[in-house]
Order: C-alpha cells, then structure tokens, then sequence
C-alpha cells in the first residue's frame, strides 16, 4: 500500500503542508529539531490512533494554536481510502476514514498497516517489560480485530476488579463479588496469552530468519514468550493472590505481567548483549514485523524510518535497504542523504527546515 498525498495543519511545528509521496522511497533531510520526525509522527497517527512517543494529544498540536488536522489519501492493492484526522486541546481526537466518523479509536487498525523504525526500537530488547507488552499489543492489535477486542475488555474487566479491590478493604462483605470479575478475567486473558503465543511463535521464525542472515549465519536469536498465568493456573494464582490483591488494591498476576525474552546462541541479550547485538534483534523483529503483516494481510505496510540509518554499519544498513525494495518508504535523516540517495535512485528527495518542507526533485 502506499500513501499518494500527506497534508497536514498544526501538528508540531509543522503549520501547514501539503505534499504528493512517491511510491517508493521519499527522503526527508534536514537538520535537528526541524520537524522530520514531526511529519513522520502524523503519518504514524493516522495508522494506530497514537504517537509513537507520547499519549497525550496536546503535547502534538502546534503551541498557541487549538486544533490540528491531518488528512492522507492511501492506495492500498485492493482500494484507495482517505483518513481524516482531527485533534483539538478540549476534546477525544475524531477520525474518519472516507468521511464516515469512527465511533471507536480502534475501529482505525487495520486500515494504514505501517511499521515504525526508530532509535527508540532499541528499548524493546533492554527496556522494560511495559515496552515490550505495548509492542506486542500494537502490532497484534493491527492484524488483529480480535485481539484488539479482547484486549479492551480485558482491561475494562481489569479496572472494575481493581476498583472492587479498594471498596473490599471498607467493606469486607463485597469479597463475595470478586468471583464474578474473576472469571471474566479468566476468560478474555486465557484467549490474549494464546494470541500472543501465535504471535510470538510467529514473530520468532521470521526474526530469527532474518538474524541468522544478519550475522552470515553465525548467531542464533530465540525468543521467548513467559506468560504470568496460564490456561492450568490463572484460576489458582488469582486465588492465591487475592489477600495480597485486596491489601495493595490491585490485581498483581495476569497478562498485564507478561513478558518476552530474547536468547542469542542461548544467553540472555539483555543481560550479556553488546549494543550491536541488541540492536540487530529490534531490527530483525521490526523487519519480521513487515513480513508478518503481509502474511496476515496480504497487504504491504508503509515503513517509516526515523534517523535509524546513520546508527548502522555499512553492512546492515545495505541489508535494510535491500529489504525495502518494493516498498513505500519514508526516511528521515540528518544532513548527508548520499548513500542512501545514491543507493535508492528513484527516491524523491525533500528538505525540511523549520516545519516547512520542500521538494528537491
Ligand atoms: P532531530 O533530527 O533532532 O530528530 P527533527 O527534525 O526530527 O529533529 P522534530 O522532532 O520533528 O525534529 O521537532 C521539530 C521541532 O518541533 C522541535 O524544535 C520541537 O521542539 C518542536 N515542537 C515539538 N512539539 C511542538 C509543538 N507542539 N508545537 C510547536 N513546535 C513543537
Ligand atoms: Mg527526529
């Protein structure tokens, strides 16, 4: 899929744009703090509702101003669509796809597929385990209606016990009612762990693939998917746990716990990793990420690839590009754009300065 045009109003410091992509590859130069990213982060909102930095809107519209919009129109190889995207200091983001209002954030995945690569990607392997859940939910959630389903009443379910919990410690008669959300519980984590599972035994094949081409076969990458509960002992632990639930009031085992793990030729990356060790597996799970999606979808997603380039040696930087061959990509970079210019012939160049962009070819 591909987007043909971006425009934007307000978002950062990027006060108005309006701008045709290519197909291909489109790089965007310019020096720090000029608004690469910021056109990237609007491109990225349009697909999953939400920054990939931050989760508070206010933070993206342009100071001193109280409404910013986004719109693109996206070809994708079975239709062509546009999302319409409105945010506003007072009030919930509206987002419509073809002029039709989305009753539910979530009703957008799906729609934009794209994959995000960014210095921060790194964290996935050495930050905590909330970055690691939040990765795993974002990109279930975008070849997964389902997922995304359970998910939300998983933690609608989560909040309703956890409120529960604090009313228990003032009256101890209500202990009674926690069965009810614990069966609940029960039932949507049972179906999250066993998506997520399937994701990761996925994500796995694909990423350890692309590792061992990396490392010209010499490193293995495995990864682990360690859920908190499983289908034998969620009903157990939560019982188990449940004098500990009430005195902290909140529910402390389940797939708000989960973890993933990452082995190179069987030691822990996170532990004994070197940097560039740590930093070819967030690439090759991005990269298997990519390949996932047009599996499940059938579609190709959109990469974005913000300032990763300059972090990485010659050979891995030939191997992405080699990789996104075919397929719409945004680069953003600082300053010197030769390599990748000369390597990617038919990319369309545009400078950006001071949140205005401008096209170079
Ligand atoms: P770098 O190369 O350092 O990553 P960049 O070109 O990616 O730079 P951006 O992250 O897009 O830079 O930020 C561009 C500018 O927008 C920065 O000066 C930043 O402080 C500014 N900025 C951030 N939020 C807002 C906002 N809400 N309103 C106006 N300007 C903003
Ligand atoms: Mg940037």
């Amino acid at each position: 899929m591909h987007i043909n045009n971006v425009l934007i109003y307000n978002f950062r410091n990027i006060e108005k744009l309006s701008l045709e992509l290519n197909n291909g590859i489109n790089i965007f130069y310019g020096n720090n703090a000029q608004g690469k990213t910021s056109f990237l982060e609007a491109i990225y909102i349009c697909g999953t509702g939400r920054s990939h930095r931050t989760n508070y809107d206010r933070e993206l519209i342009k100071f001193n101003e109280s409404d910013a919009h986004i719109k693109l129109d996206v070809s994708d190889e079975f239709s062509d669509f546009k999302i319409d995207l409105h945010m506003n200091i007072n009030k919930k983001k509206g987002i419509a796809i073809d002029s039709v209002p989305l009753k539910k954030l979530g009703e957008l995945f799906g729609h934009l597929l794209l994959v995000i690569f960014s210095p921060e990607d790194l964290e996935l392997v050495k930050g905590s385990p909330m970055i690691r859940r939040r990765y795993i939910d974002m990109e279930l959630c975008q070849i997964s209606s389902i997922y995304y389903y359970k998910l939300q009443q998983y933690y609608k379910v989560l909040k309703q016990r956890n409120n529960l919990l604090k009313s228990i410690v003032k009256n101890k008669d209500l202990i009674d009612s926690l069965d009810v959300w614990d069966y609940q519980l029960i039932e949507y984590g049972i179906d999250i762990v066993k998506l997520r599972m399937e994701f990761i035994e996925n994500i796995q094949l694909l990423a350890g693939n692309i590792y061992r081409d990396i490392t010209n076969g010499n490193e293995e990458l495995k990864i682990l998917y360690k859920p908190s509960v499983n289908e034998n002992n969620y009903e157990s632990k939560l019982l188990k746990n449940r004098d500990r639930d009430i005195i902290l009031g909140s529910t402390n085992i389940g797939i708000h716990k989960d973890e993933m793990m990452f082995y190179v030729n069987g030691f822990d990356l996170r532990s004994y990793g070197s940097q560039g060790q740590q930093r070819s597996c967030a690439l090759s799970m991005k990269l298997a990420e990519v390949e996932l999606i047009k599996q499940v979808k059938n579609r190709t997603p959109i990469l974005l690839l913000d300032d990763i380039l300059s972090e990485l040696d010659k050979n891995r930087q030939e191997f992405v590009l080699q990789k996104i061959d075919k397929i719409q990509t945004i680069i953003t970079t600082t300053g010197s754009y030769d390599i990748i210019s000369q390597r990617l012939k038919n990319s369309f160049v545009f400078y950006v300065e001071n949140g205005n962009i401008t096209f170079e070819n």
